[in-house]
């Protein structure tokens, strides 16, 4: 191997664009739910790359999945289609609603293509004046300027000129609002069906169920946004699939490469028809290399095995926070379902969840927050019982820091 040059945390910022504050933990490599960083010290992953690392790292299938691959055939584009990308279609068509597929790479891009069809559905079956967009506050759909517009979070979507438009917000969990301002002038209605970044807030079963309701009275497309709750994350394949609502496009991504950049958007024939030859497209979509990681995920995921363990292992984590709890009182609750879990600030602590977050890494954990005041955890959904305590056993010490500080 050829010498490389030494890479320090200030390199950082010298040479990447200030969009981002990272740890100054750099790791250089991981196993399963152990991360070690530079100087060896190693750390329990609760964070898992944001919902993205479902078996963790380096999981032997996805490294044989990846290595096979890369001796075969690394990239096409669309010009030419694929083994991978057609068996990974297959294999999500028959484990959900829909019929067909359109891969990208991200949850933003998979977002924008369910936008950009369901305009072009409502243009092909109705009339241009059907292009209205409901969609929630503090929800999260992607960084493109389409779907930063439809997330409800102004914060994200000011300051870039003009928006996209025709996009309408309502709160979530409120469907009178909701009902206020649907009509026939609505195309489509994007949610996630258990807000993450938001706060990880679940929807009432009378909420989702009426939203399909109403959605249906006025023909338009109810659009899942299951990059953060699909492949497993809520301890079902996907959310919808728990909730008695199924919707007419979803998009999943994140833990759908278990690490390898991939996205998809799915939907059925009727609606799919509307991307006729040339309206959309994507010059990595579907590339081979991230269809084979994906196949092999996914292929492990959707396993009974796989999707009882996250529901057992929810209660190891919520039997562990209460614990925590009951001795330094820190939380109000903990929100979420299945392994994509928040633990939420009580007043004392308001606005200090990345405070929590920095002595989990100084303790040798890894977590994430969701907002200012809640504590998130998105760890592998085959992390080991042991390392779920050793990490509540870290966690621990860092709250206990905090409280006596
Ligand atoms: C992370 C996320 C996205 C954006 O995905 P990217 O891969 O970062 O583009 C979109 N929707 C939801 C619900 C997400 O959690």
């Amino acid at each position: 191997m050829s010498e490389k040059m030494q890479v320090t945390r200030e390199l950082f910022n010298d040479v990447m664009v200030p969009n981002y504050a990272p740890s100054n933990i750099i790791p250089v490599r991981g196993q399963g739910s152990r991360v070690w960083d530079q100087n060896d010290n190693e750390l329990i992953d609760f964070a898992g790359g944001i919902a993205v690392n479902c078996l963790g790292h380096c999981h032997p299938a996805l490294v044989t999945a990846l290595t096979e691959q890369a001796n075969k055939i690394w990239h096409l584009s669309n010009v030419m289609t694929n083994e991978p990308a057609l068996r990974l279609a297959k294999k999500l068509t028959d484990a959900t609603f829909a019929d067909q597929v359109y891969f990208a790479n991200s949850g933003a891009e998979s977002n924008e293509a369910a936008l950009k069809l369901a305009r072009r559905w409502a243009l092909d079956n109705y009339s241009s004046d059907k292009d209205q967009i409901i969609a929630f506050n503090q929800g999260f759909h992607g960084r493109t300027f389409f779907t930063v517009t439809v997330g409800g979070q102004a914060a994200y979507s000011d300051g870039f000129g003009p928006k996209p438009g025709a996009i309408t917000h309502v709160d979530y969990n409120d469907l009178e609002a909701f009902k206020a301002v649907i009509s026939d002038k609505t195309c489509a209605v994007m949610i996630e069906p258990l807000q993450g970044e938001g706060g990880l807030v679940s929807p009432t079963s009378d909420f989702i169920k009426g939203v399909r309701a109403l959605c249906d009275q006025h023909n338009a497309l109810l659009i899942f946004d299951e990059v953060q709750t699909g492949v497993g994350r809520l301890g079902s394949l996907y959310a919808y699939m728990d909730l008695g609502v199924t919707p007419d496009i979803m998009t999943t991504a994140k833990a759908l490469g278990g690490g390898f950049p991939i996205g998809a958007m799915l939907t059925t024939k009727a609606i799919a028809k509307s991307l006729k030859i040339g309206t959309h497209g994507s010059t990595y979509g579907g590339n081979p290399l991230a269809c084979a990681v994906a196949e092999a995920a996914f292929d492990t995921v959707n396993t009974t095995e796989v999707l009882d363990g996250v529901k057992a292992k929810e209660a190891l984590f919520r039997a562990g926070f209460a614990a925590i709890n009951a001795k330094y009182n820190v939380f109000t609750e903990v929100r979420g379902k299945g392994l994509l879990l928040g633990a939420v600030l009580n007043e004392q602590y308001q606005g200090r969840a990345r405070d929590f977050m920095v002595a989990a890494a100084d303790e040798g954990l890894m977590a994430l927050v969701a907002g200012a005041n809640i504590v998130r955890f998105a760890p592998s959904l085959v992390i080991p019982d042991a390392d779920i305590s050793e990490g509540m056993a870290r966690f621990e010490k860092a709250v206990a820091k905090i409280v006596n500080a």
